[in-house]
């Protein structure tokens, strides 16, 4: 199979062999000839499968099919983080470099006029983060009475943002007629709601397991008290002359405190999370990406959607208090068929969380050692058969009252008790309930 057989034309094709894709992953494989049929679609996916090409060549072709008469937008992307929006128009340019659409991204925690321009110059593409995007439909600096295609890109992480009333709000103000395109890892209720109201039958496209990626990435975990942690992730990096390793802490106070750790010891790192300006994650990244810097502390939101090629080394500095994101974490390694080695500091008070992981990923982790850094408080080796990951879900974590109703796609992320769950009992630092915003 290649991406003419699936109903590409020539100049899109191209623009896939530029980057060096030789055949269609395997959601791109269900989901072009879908959104190329102009049906709604309703797409298992996360990031690292290919569905930012998914969605967008086939968008993009359909455009091409006539031209655009208005300002646009003609087709809108809705995106949770400013990075991810970054990113998915960033593939937008790439994949229409042999046409000629017009694309945008807007989003918040930057000036507003220079996007007010951008949109008064028209468009067909329009990717955005709803919050700022509805500042600028309040704003009259954009119209949607053209869109013809909608696509929201993870609706599971805007949800878990509290942007469901923006986004509702943007529905109500879209064209009746037009083709949706929905993007999810998981399915929590609160999904499905969204697209039962959203989706006219749609086309339902799920690829295999959603730890694929995962199989790909080595995973061990080091037992470690906490407060030796930040000494065993410099060893670690030290003695494994590691170059570009992410690692995630659960909150952005826990992001800056170690970054300023490692940097005492010598070892360049930057942290990227929600109370950086767009500026200075902008400039991490980028940094990070050159090279320059061997270490980018992260939160899981803030590391959403980040597309770092080949990132060897991934480590959990504290495992996420959502077992789903464990799997998302790891996925930024070992991406597009590369191999890769994520790693995860546990300390005994992070035993449920643990064990809530490995139930998941239905296996249990190596569990390595480093000499002068054994816990003095022990790991249960094997999960207790009493720790229930679902206590550490939140509201959500009903534990089976989220069956799959109507035998929609269900990857394993689409479990009961997902990670549709807000606050866990842990503190949740990073998420905010439904119809907060929150700053990524
Ligand atoms: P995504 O899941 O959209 O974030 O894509 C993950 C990564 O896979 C990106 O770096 C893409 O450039 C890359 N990619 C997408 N489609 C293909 C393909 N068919 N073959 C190889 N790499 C791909």
């Amino acid at each position: 199979m290649n991406f003419s057989s699936l109903g590409l034309s020539e100049q899109l094709v191209r623009a896939t062999s530029d980057q060096g894709y030789e055949t269609p992953s395997p959601i791109q494989a269900q989901a072009i000839p879908a959104v190329l049929s102009g049906k709604d679609v309703m797409a298992a996916a996360q990031t690292g499968t290919g569905k930012t090409a998914g969605f967008t060549l086939p968008l993009l072709q359909r455009l091409g099919e006539k031209p655009r008469t208005g300002k646009g937008p003609r087709a809108l992307i809705l995106a949770p983080t400013r990075e991810l929006a970054a990113q998915v128009h960033d593939s937008v340019n790439l994949y229409s470099k042999y046409i000629p659409t017009k694309a945008a991204v807007v989003f918040g925690g930057v000036k507003i006029n220079p996007q007010m321009m951008k949109l008064r110059k028209g468009l067909d593409v329009l990717v955005a983060t709803p919050g700022r995007l509805m500042d600028l439909y309040q704003q009259n600096a954009v119209r949607f009475d053209e869109v013809e295609i909608l696509v929201l890109d993870e609706a599971d992480r805007m949800l878990d943002m509290g942007f469901i009333r923006d986004i509702r709000k943007i529905l109500a103000l879209l064209p009746a007629k037009r083709q949706n395109l929905l993007f999810s890892a998981t399915f929590s209720n609160e999904i499905r709601t969204l697209a039962e109201g959203l989706l006219d039958n749609p086309v339902q496209v799920e690829v295999a397991a959603r730890n694929t990626t995962a199989e790909k990435v080595k995973q061990s975990v080091y037992p470690v008290d906490q407060s030796q942690k930040t000494a065993l992730l410099s060893k670690l990096v030290r003695d494994n002359d590691w170059e570009q390793v992410l690692v995630f802490t659960r909150t952005k106070h826990g992001a800056n405190r170690l970054t300023q750790k490692l940097e005492r010891d010598g070892i360049t790192a930057a942290a990227i999370h929600g109370n950086k300006s767009q500026g200075a994650r902008t400039r991490a990244l980028s940094e990070f990406k050159q090279g320059d810097i061997r270490v980018l502390v992260a939160t899981d939101i803030a590391a959403r959607g980040l597309d770092i090629k080949q990132l060897p080394q991934v480590v959990n500095f504290e495992l996420p208090n959502v077992p789903e994101d464990y799997v998302h974490r790891i996925g930024r390694t070992g991406r597009a068929g590369e191999s890769g080695h994520a790693l995860s500091l546990v300390s005994a008070d992070e035993g449920k969380l643990l064990a809530g992981i490995e139930k998941l990923i239905k296996k249990q982790l190596p569990r390595k050692s480093v000499e002068g850094f054994e816990p003095t408080n022990n790991l249960p080796l094997k999960p207790k058969a009493k720790a229930d990951p679902s206590k550490a879900r939140g509201r959500n974590g009903n534990g089976g009252g989220q069956g799959r109703p109507g035998g929609k796609p269900r990857s394993a992320g689409a479990k009961p008790g997902g990670r549709s769950g807000g606050r866990s009992q842990n503190g949740g630092g990073q998420r905010a309930r439904s119809g907060q915003r929150q700053s990524a």
